[in-house]
Order: structure tokens, then C-alpha cells, then sequence
């Protein structure tokens, strides 16, 4: 079993907080499908299983590819690996450009899960982190999709955002759990250095971000999703009827996936690959029949590190079965040993396995330092 992951790496203007690798200079367009072809070719021995049982087009914004870009994706894809019969083929899309006419395509073509890039119902929050569309685009979004007969819709919202107070937080999730959507992503709003959000909040022009704001948040979120009948199965991704992220969940898991494009990132155990963040030098490379990337052999110690930050974000938790038989004695020593030092209202213990708490998932990073080797 393994996925795909393919990144495509344009957007049609920045959003304020984004930290992905994306670029608004679409000049580059052909010359990057031409060099994922490539790369498709170059790469296709990396996964040693080559039935493929999760496809995900992320960026980024993929929605600004057209069908016949899509399509030559896939053809070149199925040239060198089969797609499970229960292929989930998840693609990222922003409100604006899912038409009737687009998504009708994206369906033909086999996309059976769409993530569309909400983030607020609230034309001043949207407006404020320069997102290019309206909150009516947004449901209107989601009702083309009903109407082309997606069933598995997922939306992302922001929460932490200063400028939105709790009663208005409220009324956005009311509304998200209103809709017909199996799963939400929800991200904590964060500042990095190279984005518009860090210069603004430098300039004064947007206030700071306030953690126990984004605590509180949060909180609200879980609580209304556990009244919604959505299971927080990770600590940001939530599931209707157990519609989750079967990609993610792979990830979390530990199951090999390959990445292409630029700034794509692969997995196959023992280590890890991420191809170089830069358009021009990506496709430089890869006409040269060169796979522009860095790699890292991943010693015990950090599939260790891995595996416990990981899994304490998911409902599976840490297994003490996983510890003691992959990861040997010492180390299965040292996790129960460090967590003795975790406060008992954070973390039950659930089918021979440490899961966290709702209080427990607000120290999630905290308490994965502590048990980090
Ligand atoms: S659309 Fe997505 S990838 Fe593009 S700038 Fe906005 S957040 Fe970043």
C-alpha cells in the first residue's frame, strides 16, 4: 500500500499567512508539467509497492490546473502504477474556481475527495487574510460539488485569528457543521518570518496573535464538533462517519508515500526525501535527468521521535506494543519512563496505548518534547 503526492506549486496571489512553497509567476506553468512528467519517469522505482490507494493533488492551488493538464498527469501516473480499486483521490481546490463545468471534469477524471480551501465564512476575516474569494463563493462551492455528486467534501478553517472574537467564531463553525461535509481540517493561525502576516503584525497594522485566543478557540471547536457527531481523529483533522483523511492517515501511520513536484516530500522507512523549494532550479534539474532534492537516512532515534510526535496527534495514540517490539528495550524504557512525567489528566490509556486527553491535545508539542529521546 502506498500514496501520491503531487504539488503544484502556483497560486494566483499570496495569502497573508502562507508559509507553503508557492509562487504567483505563472510563467513557469508548462515548463513544470513537463518536468512532473519527467519526474514521474525518473522517480517511479522509488515506491516498492506500486498499487497506489491514495492520490492527492495539493499545493499550493491545484484547482488552476485545466483538464487536460489533469489528465496528462494521470496518464503518465497510470503508465507506471496501478490505482487501487478503492483509490482515494483527494484534490485541493480553492471556493472560486469550483464551477459546475470544472467539477463535473474533476469528477470524470475520478476525483472522489475534495478539499476546498474555506477558511472562513466571513467576507472581513476572508478579506483580511487576502483570500481571493467570498463566503458565498464558498457555499456556493460546496453545492456545485453536492450537485456533481461528491459525497466527500472537506473544507479547512482558520481559528486564532484576533480580529474574530468567540461569538463570531461560534457562528462560523455553526455554519461548517450546517453543511453537508464529511471532514474539517481547522489550523491554529501562526506567524513565520517570510509571510505578509509576520511584516504586518512588525508594522502594527495586525494585532499579535494571542495564544490563550487561539486556546479558547480551539476548545469551542472541539466541543462543537463532538456535539456535531464529527470524531477529532488528529488534532486539527475532524470526520464525519469515519470519513477521514485516508492519506494523512496513511502519513501519520508510517506508510511510504512518493511526492513530486518541487518543495514534495517522500517516504519510504528508511529515509526521507524533499525535493528542492524553487521552480526554476526544479526544472533546471530535472532536465537534466537530476532529482533535485536532499535526502536523510532516519536512525532509531528519530523514527522514534517521529512516531511518538505523530501518533500522540492521533486518536490511535502511542502503542507500548509498537515501542517494545520496533523500537527496542532502551528506548521503550526511556518513553515510560519520561512519561511518568506527564500530568494524568492529559493522556488515558486505551487498547495497550497512551492517547491524549482534550486538555492533553492543547500540550500536544509540549508533552511529545518531553518524551523525545
Ligand atoms: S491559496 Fe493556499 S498555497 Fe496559495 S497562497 Fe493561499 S494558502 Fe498559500
Amino acid at each position: 500500500m502506498s500514496g501520491i503526492y503531487i504539488h503544484f506549486p502556483f497560486c494566483k496571489s499570496k495569502c497573508i499567512y502562507c508559509n507553503f512553497y508557492s509562487v504567483i509567476n505563472n510563467t513557469y506553468t508548462s515548463d513544470y508539467l513537463k518536468s512532473l512528467l519527467k519526474e514521474i519517469e525518473l522517480r517511479h522505482n522509488y515506491l516498492e509497492d506500486t498499487n497506489v490507494k491514495t492520490l492527492y493533488f495539493g499545493g499550493g492551488t491545484p484547482s488552476l490546473l485545466n483538464v487536460v493538464e489533469i489528465s496528462k498527469i494521470l496518464k503518465k501516473l497510470k503508465e507506471y502504477f496501478s490505482f487501487d480499486s478503492s483509490l482515494e483521490f483527494t484534490f485541493e481546490a480553492n471556493p472560486e474556481q469550483l464551477s459546475l463545468d470544472y467539477l463535473s471534469d474533476l469528477k470524470r477524471l475520478g476525483v472522489n475527495r475534495l478539499s476546498i480551501g474555506v477558511q472562513s465564512f466571513d467576507d472581513k476575516i476572508l478579506s483580511l487574510l487576502k483570500r481571493k474569494h467570498t463566503a458565498a463563493d464558498a457555499e456556493k462551492s460546496l453545492t456545485n460539488a453536492l450537485s456533481c455528486g461528491f459525497d466527500n467534501i472537506s473544507i479547512d478553517l482558520i481559528y486564532g485569528i484576533s480580529e474574530r472574537d468567540a461569538t463570531m467564531w461560534e457562528k462560523e463553525l455553526q455554519k461548517a457543521f450546517s453543511l453537508p461535509i464529511t471532514h474539517l481540517s481547522a489550523y491554529s493561525l501562526t506567524v513565520e518570518e517570510n509571510t505578509l502576516l509576520y511584516k504586518k503584525i512588525q508594522k502594527h497594522e495586525i494585532a499579535q496573535l494571542d495564544e490563550d485566543h487561539a486556546v479558547n478557540d480551539y476548545k469551542l471547536l472541539l466541543k462543537m464538533s463532538r456535539e456535531s457527531g464529527f470524531d477529532n481523529y488528529e488534532i486539527s483533522n475532524f470526520a464525519r462517519n469515519n470519513m477521514i483523511s485516508r492519506h494523512n492517515f496513511a502519513y501519520w501511520k508510517g506508510i511510504p508515500y512518493l511526492g513530486l513536484g518541487p518543495s514534495a516530500h517522500s517516504y519510504n522507512g528508511p529515509s526521507r526525501q524533499w525535493n528542492v523549494s524553487n521552480i526554476s532550479k526544479y526544472i533546471e534539474s530535472i532536465s537534466l535527468g537530476v532529482i533535485p532534492c536532499e535526502s536523510e537516512i532516519l536512525s532509531l532515534s528519530m523514527r522514534y521521535n517521529e512516531y511518538v510526535m505523530l501518533r500522540l496527534r492521533t486518536s490511535m495514540g502511542v502503542s507500548l506494543d509498537v515501542l517494545k517490539n520496533e523500537f527496542g528495550a532502551t528506548l521503550y524504557q526511556h518513553f515510560l519512563d519520561q512519561f511518568s512525567k506527564i500530568q494524568k489528566s492529559h493522556y488515558t490509556f486505551q487498547n495497550n496505548g497512551f492517547v491524549l486527553t482534550e486538555e492533553g491535545k492543547l500540550y500536544a508539542d509540549r508533552i511529545a518534547a518531553t518524551l523525545f529521546i
